[in-house]
């Protein structure tokens, strides 16, 4: 809360009161002059955050008031800084000019309120990545799992709406990536609580229309689809902050996109973290799949591609329109080079329009939309030249949305922008000579008066005899006669001559010619600068009255894209997947781009990536991988989720040749970091994410797991994987590579038909382990831990008693002749038939146990239903589970 005004206040106090008022949950940027101030409570936060300077100015309720500012020249960093620690910032301008004779603080007003999600300025954005604002609802107080999502991004006006259920927003929350959500908190995953912005009330239906429509300017919501209830409500919410954000005024909105998630590799947030797709878990964008395929000259599209290859499609048609689009470019190179040569000089259209439309358009944004028209009709000419080759959809399409779509505008910029161009259109020379009869009259004028007014001075000069007199232009006198002092009482006696200002070294005079050609001079710049602002107003309206420039936009943001997959393909080491509808998975000689990439960058190794096969046909649709730690199980585990990512978003992937079959949802558990920070233990975490996949995945799923059960008791362990191994091999029937430690699931090779074994090979040199980073077929024939602790540097002594251990156990083992810590499990289970939609139930996995607590599981067990447990309750079920066994 601000402070209260009690007591007297000063006017410019009362009115830095009347504003916080109005944003008082932002720090208030009160301009005053050329610094941004900062007061009260407001002070003092801004200044520990951002280390600078609390000072004081005059009192109130007899307290001194803090106060700190901030250059406006250098603003920017500041507010970067704010927004980066997790404040808002209400901007507030003078929004009138100084008036001779003023009484009392000039008017000002908050233009803007910024915020993370809010963001337009280029200095704040990060040119390659889309910058989200979200906002979450649930309108129906009886069914508060029906969510409505509405995400935008100001910086270019693309705003999608979703109807989504509750289980699936944590998917989309990582999905999207958003830097603000405007939601009632308690809907919203904790770990995502430092993004919200609280916002709990919501309209009507009814008033939810109005504001969609009024901001689109339609009749009718039919008029932008169908949309639901809950997608309305969230779109007014989100519409209602922009326009806060903005004074009052909305950007410029491209059409409502209905975001369904049919046509969406389904990838929950544990497989997005465990494949750093965009990011890497440390938090960076250095070593993450999208660096390694991102080849765009645009920033337009760097957020294109990223934008495919986080939302991975199911629809063959669409990966292979694009796959036929690169392919192409990639037999054209020369034609290729020439259109990314243009398109290095096609600037962010997008986001220039986002600022134009923001009413705070500079003149560069309308020289931004002028290259980019000049750059597609270049890029139309080349392809032109190709029309006789076999040119696929894609590439026509890019053509027929670039070709004279907005010519009319191109050719009104070209002929209205200068050629060199100011920073601010209030520094003047805009607009070209030659656009504007009046203009250049007005210009004519001013600039005669000031060519008379240098006549006037030489004349002056030899009238009088002065040799240095001058006329200068004085910011509070106008132009001025000046001369030195002393000259000055020579001509005080001058008739016609009239004293403006004396000072010991020098003295103004003014006479009736210099008035009134200071006053021509004043009166046309003032009508040429208004002039000009009018028709760069006017200019700004053509730009976001030309629907066009969108497609426009896309196209070339598309065209880089596919040429950046062209690019990747011209590396002779890359290929194109032959995807089809079935459950094919064939990838040759498949390798990770990002290890690889490292191990090419590393000076330390010259090591070659090692590449490997790997085949899941319907007959062998599940893979056991053995090997020890180190050998490069999670490598091969994350490279060919990876080449499933890349396959379908349509790119290009690091293989030799491959075939896929369209997965629907990818589940890759590999690495998974310890949850700690929130409070569950690893065991937890796994097991709800295991959990998750039993309960999601079919047989169209690829599922990659790494060392299922590990974070309990070997027997424990065990069991889990065993049963989870079975239920997808089984039940689920979907594609998978299951990794683990448990030597003793090779069992399960005699008993599940369609399982393989593979391991990773590992040499034995001189004692010590080499590791291959192969994967041939076959168990690992021993474990290697001994070794692994060695190279990690355990001491020798330490080491030896573990081997003594160690042998001492392989005996005893042998002497029971128990080969399997758990002998039950040598009994195959049976396989089921294959099932009809049936919920898949992990209970009927496991065998008849001879041990009544095994019973008892397996009773518990045949009792969950895992389809209608949440989340929540399968923790639960797992619990109790556990406490069984
Ligand atoms: P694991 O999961 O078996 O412990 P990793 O997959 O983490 O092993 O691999 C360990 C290291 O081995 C990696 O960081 C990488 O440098 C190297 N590596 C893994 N796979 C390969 C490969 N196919 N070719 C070359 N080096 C590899």
């Amino acid at each position: 809360m601000p402070p209260q005004t009690t007591g007297k206040v000063t006017p410019t106090m009362e009115q830095w009161f009347s504003l916080k008022n109005q944003e008082p949950d932002a720090l208030l940027f009160f301009r005053m002059g050329d610094f941004y101030e900062l007061f009260f409570g407001d002070a003092q936060a801004a200044a520990l955050a951002l280390d600078i300077t609390l000072t004081h100015r005059g009192t109130h309720d007899e307290e001194p008031i803090p106060m700190c500012g901030v250059p406006v020249g250098t603003a920017q960093i500041y507010l970067s800084r704010l927004i980066r620690r997790g404040f808002r910032v209400a901007v507030a301008e003078q929004t009138e000019l100084p008036r001779k004779g003023q009484k009392g603080p000039l008017r000002r007003e908050i233009i803007r309120v910024v915020t993370p999600g809010t963001l337009t300025e280029d200095e704040l954005l990060d040119a390659g990545r889309a910058n989200t604002l979200l906002a979450i609802v649930a309108p129906d107080k009886r069914h508060k799992d029906r969510l409505g999502a509405a995400w935008i991004d100001i910086s270019t006006g693309t705003l999608e709406l979703l109807r989504l259920g509750a289980d699936t927003l944590a998917e989309l929350l990582a999905r999207i990536a958003p830097s603000e959500i405007l939601s009632d908190p308690t809907l919203i995953p904790t770990e995502h609580a430092g993004l919200i912005t609280p916002s709990t009330a919501h309209p009507s239906h009814e008033a939810a229309e109005r504001t969609v429509t009024e901001a689109y300017q339609v009749a009718q919501m039919d008029a932008l689809g169908d949309f639901s209830n809950e997608q309305i409500i969230a779109c007014a919410v989100l519409l209602d902050y922009v326009r806060r954000s903005q004074a009052g005024k909305l950007p410029r909105l491209a059409p409502p996109i209905d975001h369904g998630l049919d046509s969406i590799m389904g990838l929950d947030p544990a497989t997005r973290s465990s494949l750093d797709i965009l990011q890497s878990r440390d938090g960076g964008s250095k070593h993450t799949l999208f660096s390694s395929v991102n080849q765009t000259a645009t920033a337009a599209g760097t957020r294109l591609l990223a934008h495919w290859v986080s939302t991975p499609s199911t629809d063959l048609a669409l990966i292979t329109g694009r796959q036929d689009g690169w392919h192409w470019l990639h037999h054209q190179p020369k034609p290729t080079g020439v259109l990314r040569d243009i398109l290095k000089h096609a600037p962010d259209s997008a986001r220039a329009l986002g600022r134009i439309s923001s009413g705070r358009p500079l003149p560069r944004d309308l020289a931004a939309i002028r290259d980019t028209l000049r750059a597609a009709n270049q890029i139309t000419e080349t392809l032109g030249t190709l029309a006789e080759t076999g040119m696929p959809e894609r590439i026509r399409h890019i053509g027929a949305n670039l070709y004279g779509r907005a010519d009319a505008l191109l050719e009104r910029l070209e002929a209205a922008l200068n050629t060199e161009l100011p920073v601010k259109i209030e520094d003047g020379g805009v607009i070209a000579p030659g656009f504007d009869a009046e203009l250049d009259r007005q210009r004519d004028l001013r600039d005669n008066s000031r060519r008379l007014i240098a006549q006037l001075q030489v004349r002056l000069a030899e009238d009088y005899g002065i040799s240095n007199l001058r006329i200068r232009h004085h910011n509070q006198l106008g132009y001025v006669i000046e001369v030195p002092a002393a000259a000055g009482r020579k001509l005080r006696q001058h008739e016609g001559l009239s004293l403006r200002q004396g000072t010991a070294s020098l003295a103004r005079f003014s006479n009736e010619e210099l008035t009134s050609l200071n006053q021509a001079i004043l009166e046309a710049s003032e009508k040429a600068d208004q002039l000009e602002r009018h028709l760069f107003a006017d200019l700004a309206r053509h730009c976001l009255n030309t629907p066009a420039l969108d497609d426009i936009g896309l196209a070339l943001a598309e065209l880089d894209a596919l040429i950046s997959c062209a690019r990747i393909m011209d590396r002779g080491t890359w290929c194109r997947p032959t995807m089809t509808n079935g459950q094919d998975f064939n990838l040759q000689a498949c390798r990770h781009p990002v290890v690889e990439a490292a191990l090419h960058e590393s000076a330390a190794h010259d090591t070659a990536f090692i590449a490997n096969d790997c085949a899941l046909p319907p007959e062998k649709h599940a893979i056991l991988l053995t090997g020890p730690n180190m050998a490069g199980k999670s490598t091969f585990l994350r490279q060919n989720a990876l080449a499933v990512i890349l396959a379908q978003a349509g790119l290009p992937i690091p293989a030799k040749a491959a075939t896929i079959g369209i997965v629907d949802r990818l589940f890759s558990r590999v690495g998974a970091a310890d949850d700690l920070a929130r409070g569950r233990s690893t065991f937890m975490v796994e097991m709800t994410e295991t959990a998750a996949i039993l309960n999601q995945a079919g047989p169209r799923s690829l599922v990659v797991v790494d060392e299922i059960g590990r974070g309990t008791s070997t027997l424990d362990g065990l069991s889990i994987a065993w049963a989870t191994l079975e239920a997808l091999h089984s039940q689920l029937r979907c594609r998978t590579i299951f990794a683990t430690h448990f030597h003793e699931l090779g069992a399960l090779l005699k008993t599940l038909p369609r399982l393989a074994a593979c391991t990773m090979a590992v040499k034995e040199w001189k004692g010590h382990v080499v590791f291959q980073h192969e994967v041939r077929p076959g168990l690992a024939q021993k474990s290697w831990g001994l070794h692994v602790a060695k190279l990690a540097g355990i001491p020798a002594s330490v080491l030896q008693r573990a081997r003594n251990l160690l042998t001492r156990l392989e005996n005893e083992r042998d002497q029971n002749n128990q080969p399997a810590s758990l002998p039950l499990f040598e009994q195959a289970a049976p396989e089921p038939p294959i099932p009809q939609n049936d919920p898949p139930s992990v209970g009927n996995c496991l065998p008849n146990g001879t041990l009544s607590a095994l019973q008892a599981l397996h009773k518990e067990i045949e009792g969950l239903d895992p389809d209608s447990l949440s989340p929540r309750e399968a923790h639960s079920a797992l619990y109790q589970l556990k406490s069984m066994i």
